[in-house]
């Protein structure tokens, strides 16, 4: 219902009067890599990224989501890991989310 049609589980919520939490980590497929195309098999690691939101009920809201980095396993490859990101929340280097930029 927070994050309709994004793909990640909701893993806590923390409400304070002016800041609203939202923790998550996604869940989707493995993705490809962006130069080789071979989908990721093997996560590298896991890390936090915190993405700002709209105002939700007067209160700011900020998006705490845990992407995973995979290793391109292809040998050929120049890219050694690559990131997944989560369909409507996170793109390539950005800190905030298409809907606040909106
Ligand atoms: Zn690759």
């Amino acid at each position: 219902m927070l994050l309709p049609g994004v793909d990640v589980d909701l893993e806590r919520l923390i409400v304070s009067p002016e800041l609203l939490v939202i923790e998550a980590a996604a869940r989707g497929k493995p993705p490809r890599c962006p130069d080789c195309a071979t989908p990721g098999r093997h996560i590298h690691s896991t890390y936090w990224r915190t993405l700002a939101e709209r105002p939700v009920t007067g209160r700011r809201l900020a998006i705490r989501l845990r992407v995973r980095r995979y290793f391109c396993d292809r040998t050929r490859c120049g890219r050694l890991t690559f990131v997944e990101q989560v369909g409507g929340l996170s793109e390539c280097h950005r800190r905030s989310s298409p809907g606040l930029k909106r």
